[in-house]
């Protein structure tokens, strides 16, 4: 234990938590007050490994140099400049760096602050690509049972998840559903499941239901993450891409988990060689560090909606005051310069062997219901408690306890250490893991 960092317990009155139980917290607070490299450290300096890149987004690991220069360098030379009608710099040369590791030609890119809204951004560019190209009456949308795409009007309207949708039904839009991937037979199945990909048929059908000349996109995350890992079934992306091709759909890969070596490429799209029209991403573009988000579309995507606007008006009316924020995009040229240097994208797909290893050793453990993982991702299904998400938020504390932070949502939790971790941290991960999840209660 070190000396304490910071007051144990803050005056918490004020900050209203987001996907907290509140009253839950205030009882037993879980506070960081520091984080370096793989590590965070309680107020009180305990130490915590990180087994979650904080929430999927510091790849590199806590507290890099690199990045802290650059943005100090930024905030000295030019803080902010406001992208509409002006510009900066920076900004050109980080979408053209991301550029040089996104899929062929799926290279114009629109920044945002967070993955809700580069989700909300990428379904009006689908609309704005549709409309430009004569083709208006496609206003609809297609996603999947256990979708997370954020939570602004876009993302809440495309979500699958019942309790992101619930008591918002008033402001969604016209989004209609298939079944998620998952399906018993592929209980305990690593990397991709062999079966499952007729569930892409589900596109099909929808197309004959509603009119594939109706739909506008289809999202889908290469890996559903936010639900617990669902794992694609080989075949199923490359069926879905042929329908959308069929029936004139965009298929947007939703990769703000997914995106920065987190499969073990930098996108999921090249891991799965399956090219979509457009790529949302966020978390690991900075690592985590300062918020902003991207959407990537196809060349001809950008060219349709310039060609098609008259005169001196913005092609497209869509923005925020943050969007390429200078410092954001300083801080995500360092990040991209690390995850280059250190070769991390490749560290990944290096490592993945032995964090799969860790993960599918917890099989025969009393807690252990179902285990999924691809690259340095991984679900972990618990044996479900009185009611649902009460196992996962337990034994989320329980691994707060013993030195371990994990992202539970409902009765899965979600491992996804940096890609920094050294083996021997990620070895410990898994003895916490085990003695956890090895209780019989
Ligand atoms: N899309 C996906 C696939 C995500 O996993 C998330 C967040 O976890 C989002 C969108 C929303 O990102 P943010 O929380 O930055 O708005």
């Amino acid at each position: 234990m070190n000396a304490p960092i910071a007051p144990a317990v803050p005056n918490m009155e004020h900050h209203w938590l987001p996907f907290t139980n509140n009253r839950l917290f205030w009882q037993e607070p879980q506070i960081f007050a520091k984080a370096e490299g793989v590590r965070y450290w309680t107020p009180e300096g305990r130490e915590i490994l990180d087994g979650a890149s904080g929430l999927f987004c510091c790849a590199a690991g806590h507290a890099r140099p690199e990045i802290a220069d650059a943005v100090h360098k930024q905030l000295m030379t030019l803080d902010y400049t406001p992208h509409f009608q002006r510009a900066a710099p920076v900004s050109f040369e980080f979408a053209e760096r991301l550029a040089g590791i996104l899929p062929e030609g799926i290279d114009r890119v629109f920044f945002g602050n967070s993955g809700s809204e580069a989700v909300d951004s990428a379904v009006k560019i689908c609309l704005a690509y549709h409309r430009a190209k004569g083709q208006s009456q496609r206003t609809r949308f297609v996603s999947r049972n256990w979708a997370y795409h954020g939570v602004n009007m876009g993302g809440t309207s495309l979500a699958g998840m019942v309790n992101n949708r619930r008591d918002f039904g008033a402001v969604t839009f016209d989004a209609v559903h298939m079944r998620h991937t998952w399906a018993e037979e592929q209980k305990f199945s690593r990397g991709q499941p062999e079966t499952g990909a007729d569930r892409a048929d589900d596109l099909e059908e929808m197309c004959k239901l509603y009119g594939g000349e109706t739909i506008a996109a289809v999202f889908i995350e290469p890996i559903a993450g936010s639900i617990g890992t669902i794992v694609p079934p080989k075949g199923y992306l490359e069926k879905i891409r042929a329908i959308c091709d069929k029936y004139g759909i965009l298929l947007v890969f939703d990769e703000v988990i997914t995106g920065f070596g987190r499969t073990g490429s930098a996108f999921a799209s090249q891991e799965f060689a399956v090219k979509p029209d457009v790529i949302t991403m966020a978390k690991a573009l900075t690592n985590g560090v300062i918020p902003m988000s991207a959407v990537a579309v196809k060349r001809e995507i950008q060219a349709a909606v310039i060609d098609a606007a008259q005169g001196d008006r913005p092609e497209l009316f869509h923005g925020y005051t943050y969007s390429a924020h200078p410092v954001a995009c300083a801080a995500g040229i360092a990040a991209l310069n690390i995850y280059r240097d250190e070769g991390l994208f490749e560290r990944a797909k290096a490592l993945s062997p032995q964090f799969l290893d860790m993960v599918f050793g917890l099989r025969n453990l009393p807690q252990v219901v179902d285990l999924r993982g691809y690259g340095m991702l991984a679900g972990i299904q618990l044996k479900p408690g009185a009611t649902p998400g009460a196992k996962g938020s337990l034994v989320q504390r329980l691994l707060f306890d013993a030195g371990l932070h994990i992202k539970a949502t409902g009765d899965a939790i979600i491992f996804a250490p940096a890609l920094v971790t050294p083996e021997d941290d990620m070895a410990r991960m898994g003895d916490v893991l085990q003695k956890v999840l090895g209780r019989a209660d």
